[in-house]
């Protein structure tokens, strides 16, 4: 069997993936910088992470993932003074808007999600011990890195450090790469940062950005990690920086692969509001789309691709969900006797071809495309003779583990199906108490839903009304 492999950026080839622990996986993800609503593109991020950290997970391993929440930067800071308002006042509603957006898409949620304005203890620790190690010099009021203490800067980026101009000094927190230079750890408050600071043994001010993730990482996943992910936009400067701050600190390998997702475009063009083209996952489920349908085209092209996100390819993705949960009801209403060998050999074809493209890099296509085989082969099984209940089962559990890195068939019924449950705990409930009026309601309320209840001798049993 093949065993899973990765695209790292460090190294630019396909490695095979060894956790630094057996059967552990420790992952970092750089999360958004909350100054606007995050948008369509921001989620392919988002998205390809889910995939790997469902395929890890389906792989066996225990998974602890790190996603942060900027809520401190330039970007929030001069929009929210341009709104007159306090940073939280500006940051709370779009991070609530992102987590309402993450559950929407089904995507699980990370272990922990570390705001960077809590953390700022944990990020002057490491400026003073990059300060006590040499890396980084005091200029003024605020604090840099030197990046020609660091021989390895620019290894992500592949930059030679020859190229880049030594000595200059850069504030801002995002910059090209020709103007790589030394970089800000701690900012010392100017006024442009109002009521932004904070008052540490390092003076009065704030962080930069990038100090942000290396500090946050090392609290919640040690000084080394196995896998740290982000968009290619975070290769330079966000991660080269990372890699200085942490392995300057720590004086050891960060991170053992890097992965990066490729950006999104829509309709062919650049995202960008002065094309029209800019979306949030709120528009679009304004347009009457299904989120689903939205995780569905953000899943199903590699990671490492540019992603063309249309309205046709949202139509097709709906279609394509449609036809996987039809395929799981008529699954589930089968019937029949007698083992079937077809069955199992569909089923081990299937799970042949789903593993043999995810192992690859996450090469997702491959692997959707064996699961819609496996749909047209049991489809037409079922069509000629049935399903016995242990070839049912069996279907149902792989199409179930399938859909644990998928997570477009079970997630909507799953739901409904707790809400049909609970209410015909209520109607149960109604009945002993001879309240027959209620019970008549609720069943009344269902089958106004579709759902047909019948009580017999072993309970109350329920199936959709087939129109
Ligand atoms: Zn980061």
């Amino acid at each position: 069997m093949m065993s899973l492999r990765f695209y790292n950026t460090m190294t630019r080839s396909l490695e095979e993936f060894k956790p630094i622990k057996p059967g552990e996986v420790r992952m970092y993800t750089c999360g958004p910088t909350v100054y606007a609503p995050a948008h369509v593109g921001n989620y392919r991020a988002y998205t390809f992470e889910d995939i790997l950290r469902r395929y890890l997970i389906y792989k066996g391993y225990r998974v602890t993932q790190v996603m942060n929440i900027t809520d401190i930067d330039d970007k929030t800071i001069r929009d929210s003074s341009a709104k007159g308002i306090t940073l939280k006042e500006h940051t709370q509603p779009l991070i609530d808007m992102f987590f309402e957006d993450i559950d929407r898409l089904n995507i699980q949620r990370a272990e922990y999600y570390p705001a960077a304005t809590e953390h700022i203890d944990e990020m002057v620790a490491m400026v003073k011990k990059l300060l006590e190690r040499g890396h980084a010099y005091r200029s003024g009021d605020s604090i840099y890195y030197k990046i020609s203490t660091f021989p390895k800067y620019g290894s992500l980026s592949h930059m030679k450090i020859e190229e880049l101009m030594a000595g200059a000094r850069i504030d801002s927190d995002e910059y090209e790469k020709e103007t790589a230079s030394d970089f800000a750890l701690w900012k010392g408050w100017t006024e442009k940062d109002g009521a932004v600071f904070w008052e540490t043994s390092l003076g009065k001010g704030r962080p930069g950005w990038h100090i942000e993730c290396s500090a946050m990482s090392k609290k919640y996943l040690g000084e080394q990690f196995d896998i740290h992910t982000g968009g290619v936009d975070n290769i330079f400067p966000h991660h080269e920086n990372e890699i200085a701050q942490s392995e300057g600190a720590a004086g050891k390998k960060f991170v053992n692969y890097w992965l990066h997702n490729a950006h999104l475009i829509v309709e062919s063009k650049k995202m960008a509001k002065s094309e029209g083209n800019f979306f949030t996952v709120q528009d679009l489920v304004d347009q009457g789309h299904d989120p689903l349908a939205i995780r569905f085209v953000l899943l199903s092209t590699h990671y490492r691709q540019q992603l063309n996100f249309t309205m046709d390819g949202l139509e097709a993705a709906k279609a394509a969900i449609t036809r996987l949960r039809d395929f799981k009801s008529n699954v589930e209403s089968a019937t029949g006797s007698g083992e079937n060998k077809a069955v199992n050999e569909a089923i081990e074809k299937a799970v042949k071809g789903f593993e043999e493209g995810l192992d690859n890099d996450l090469n997702i296509s491959p692997s959707i495309a064996a699961v819609f085989d496996f749909v047209r082969e049991i489809n037409s099984i079922v069509a000629d003779k049935g399903l016995s209940d242990s070839d049912r089962e069996e279907v149902l559990k792989i199409l179930r583990k399938f859909d644990s890195v998928l997570g477009v068939i079970f997630v909507e019924e799953s739901e409904i199906e707790a809400d049909i449950e609970e209410m015909i705990q209520k109607r149960l409930e109604a009945r002993k108490n001879k309240d027959f009026q209620t019970a008549d309601k609720i069943r009344d309320e269902l089958l106004s839903r579709g759902i047909i209840l019948e009580d017999t001798p072993s309970g109350t049993k329920w199936k959709r009304k087939i129109s």
